[in-house]
């Protein structure tokens, strides 16, 4: 049973055709939105079937886009682990403190969740040809998936990339352009190319599809708290994906009747040398400005500006969270906390969100017998300079 109805604009709500490959909306240029016919759903016990099924994320078919099993393009991709840290909430003064870990997917990161996604409902749809403007990550899972798929697949990143991420996306055979500039130069670059190439652009929320993956996190919560959602939960957030998704997965399963009761507060981590969307929300702004000169170790969070910034803000304020910047050199302190505290090898973007909740903790915004997720993007093991860095910190 497939649901999906069609593709709606999240800001002047214009649908689209679910069945053409679509990127952004085509009257003004924001994200797409898959939306689905949820009635049916309501209707069964599909919320206990889902739990008894194999597949990953792929347990929950129904609510994503992707129409035929046979177009599914994965490699064991998500139901990651929720992993209860007693003796870190201990020491911080949390007793309800959980991560859920994202570091043993497929890539080594949450990346693969959208990118398996997007690759099976671009191939199904006919693309053969995929690129991204990426800072690591997003193109590791995309020549990884591309590789699975067979298709042709183009990378631009910044130069100064750390090189892992460069050698993996090689090595899967894709093509990588190196730019000197931001991700948003990548993205400039790769738009110059585009149309003329035949690319289908997977860069962040330049696609509906990728969303659809994220938001698969959002599912799992519900289903490893009993169908009753933690009381926050912390986010590194760079364009956003996974914020917007797990927000939009919450706004799916109370229309189904699958949860009900409060939502999550959504607290947003960036880092203090690349933090627009803290910088938005402090001044009350609908919209982020562009951060100018990011710099930070957590390379997953050097966006300076991204297209779904008035959906992420929206979201944090709509769940009564917050947003908090957090400095290098405690995102070092903590990447070795959690690892020495609790065996969790963090990538720097996941450790943000342990230094986030320690401050927070100190400044009495989180109570000592709230149910708080951080999130654990991905594996530390990405970043061998990062974990050099840490040792010295
Ligand atoms: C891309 C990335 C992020 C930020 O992701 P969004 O959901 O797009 O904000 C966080 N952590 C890691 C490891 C990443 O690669």
């Amino acid at each position: 049973m497939r649901s999906l109805t069609h593709l709606e604009c999240s800001k002047c709500e214009a649908q689209h055709d679910p069945d053409e490959l679509h990127s952004v909306c085509e009257k003004c240029g924001k994200p797409l939105l898959c939306r689905y016919d949820l009635e049916p759903l309501a209707k069964c016990t599909l919320r206990e079937e889902v739990r008894a099924r194999s597949g990953g994320m792929w347990r929950f078919r129904e609510l994503l886009p992707v129409a035929n099993d046979a177009d599914i393009v994965t490699l064991g991709e998500g139901h990651t682990p929720l992993l209860r840290a007693e003796r870190l909430g201990r020491a911080i003064g949390l007793g309800n403190l959980f991560v859920k870990d994202e570091s043993a997917m497929p890539a080594g990161t949450f990346k693969a969740r959208g990118m398996a996604v997007a690759v099976s409902r671009a191939v199904e749809l006919g693309a053969t040809k995929a690129a991204v403007a990426s800072t690591g990550n997003a193109g590791g899972a995309l020549a990884t998936y591309g590789a699975r798929a067979g298709m042709e697949v183009h990378i631009f990143m910044p130069r100064d990339t750390p090189e892992t991420a460069r050698l993996e996306c090689e090595t899967a055979g894709a093509d990588v352009v190196l730019i000197d500039g931001l991700i948003s130069d990548c993205a400039q670059a790769l738009a110059a190319r585009r149309d003329e190439e035949g690319w289908f652009d997977l860069s962040t929320l330049k696609e509906p599809y990728r969303l659809e993956g994220k938001k698969t996190m959002g599912y799992e919560l519900a289903e490893h708290f009993d169908w009753e959602l933690p009381d926050v939960i912390i986010y590194p957030t760079g364009g956003g994906t996974g914020l917007i998704g797990m927000w939009k997965a919450f706004e799916e399963m109370e229309l189904i009747g699958w949860i009900s009761g409060h939502r999550p507060r959504m607290i947003s981590v960036q880092s203090t040398g690349c933090a627009p969307i803290v910088r938005a929300f402090k001044q009350g702004a609908d919209e982020a400005e562009r951060w100018q000169d990011p710099e930070t170790v957590a390379s997953g969070l050097r966006a300076p500006g991204t297209i779904g910034d008035f959906l992420i803000l929206r979201a944090i304020r709509d769940s009564g969270g917050t947003a908090i910047a957090i400095p290098d050199d405690e995102i070092l302190q903590a990447l070795r906390q959690l690892a020495a505290t609790e065996g969790i090898l963090a990538c720097p973007e996941g450790a943000a969100t342990l230094a986030a909740a320690i401050r927070l903790r100190e400044h009495g915004l989180l109570d000592a017998d709230e149910r708080v997720v951080l999130f654990n993007t991905g594996s530390g093991l990405k970043y061998p300079e990062v974990l050099r860095a840490a040792l010295k910190a």
